[in-house]
């Protein structure tokens, strides 16, 4: 199998081996070193300050969007939510069922946010700004610089869910302002899924300790005050926070993160380059070097996804809903090559012969 989806994705030998291994029991120092070196990593990747604070979830991305939700924002907040596709929607979904008072940016599909759009907004007494700053659903990056000097001119508490776009496109924490990032162990962290990652800041956590709990498993305070200690509430996905060690420390010994999103970009580039010889456009105006989300002229997405799968043994990402027949997504994260991005093209060549595309 050869995987070019946009998660899971694949992982590199020194991480698979760890998934062979026996699990350890956690309640050790020396699972809590391992923990406090992997808060060290993300912090540095992310460029956080040494204060700022991080939590492991045991949970996909979801799991943390739904603990940012409702342990930083409450009924006195009044947020905007960026919804230009699932995830966003995911967003409008958790501010519903938890009672947070919001309004959406509603983008179309494909499209990025604005300044025009964003000023709208401007000085219309909002507290909190919610974004998944690469809507991966349709690949659209978001200019965080332009959101976050919004933020910081309106006094929005922000919250970035970077799920697919943490170690694949610059994000500086700090200087950006963002009070909560939001990562997955199975996206550029190329784990196994079952691990969400929240980076907070003072602001995250002066809220956090003001708002009561609502929810015993995603109660932040309790996996603040474990995290001080290396340790989580509950038994986590150990194996999984293994590997994360693994691949933060082989991204650490191979250049750092600027490394590592070069080399994204790169593989990105080297794609884009040349799928411009089939008769496919790219979807969004504003791309992630994470994906890249292509729509069809006249053949059927999912069709070639199916074909690609059952024939090729190549997998892509196929979109779900009104662009299932339109559009397919090309992920660059996890361990691929140059030499993958050949086999793809020549796959893609294979097809056009065959009439398919
Ligand atoms: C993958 C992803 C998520 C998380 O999805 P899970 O299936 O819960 O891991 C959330 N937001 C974005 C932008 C994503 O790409």
């Amino acid at each position: 199998m050869l995987n070019f989806t946009v998660g899971p994705v694949q992982s590199s030998q020194s991480v698979r081996a760890i998934g062979a291994e026996q699990i350890p029991y956690f309640r050790t120092k020396e699972f809590s070193e391992i923990m406090f070196e992997n808060e060290k990593l993300i912090k540095k990747f992310a460029y956080a300050s040494d204060e700022d604070n991080v939590v492991f979830i045991t949970g996909s991305g979801t799991a943390s969007m739904e603990a940012a939700i409702i342990n930083t924002l409450n009924e006195k907040d009044k947020a905007l939510v960026v919804n230009g596709g699932s995830f966003g929607e995911r967003f409008v979904k958790l501010c519903e069922i938890h009672g947070i008072n919001f309004d959406q940016i509603k983008l179309d599909a494909g499209k990025t946010l604005d300044k025009d759009i964003l000023y709208r907004y401007d000085n219309k007494g909002y507290t909190a700004f919610i974004v998944n700053v690469h809507e991966t659903s349709t690949g659209v990056l978001y200019d965080l610089n332009m959101i976050s000097e919004f933020c910081k001119k309106n006094n929005l508490f922000l919250i970035v869910d970077a799920i697919s776009s943490f170690l694949a496109d610059p994000i500086k924490f700090k200087e950006q302002n963002i009070d909560v990032l939001i990562t997955g162990s199975q996206k550029a962290l190329a784990c196994p899924p079952g691990v969400s990652v929240l980076l907070l800041n003072e602001n995250a956590i002066n809220r956090i300790e003001s708002i009561p709990s609502k929810c015993m498993y995603l109660d932040l305070k309790d996996a603040l005050n474990n995290a001080r200690r290396g340790q989580t509430p509950f038994t986590p996905a150990v194996s999984v926070l293994l590997q994360i060690n693994r691949r933060l420390k082989d991204i650490d010994a191979n250049g750092g993160v600027e490394k590592e999103i070069e080399r994204i970009a790169d593989l990105a580039a080297d794609f884009r380059k040349r799928i411009k010889a089939f008769p496919f456009e790219i979807f969004s105006n504003s791309l992630s070097n994470a994906v890249t989300p292509l729509c069809t002229k006249t053949a059927s997405a999912k069709t070639i996804f199916e074909t690609l799968k059952n024939e090729y043994g190549i997998w892509i990402c196929p979109n779900g809903g009104e662009l299932a027949e339109k559009v397919f997504r090309i992920g660059h994260l996890g361990e691929l090559s140059e030499k993958d991005n050949d086999t793809l093209i020549e796959a893609f060549k294979d097809l056009n012969k065959r009439g398919l595309i």
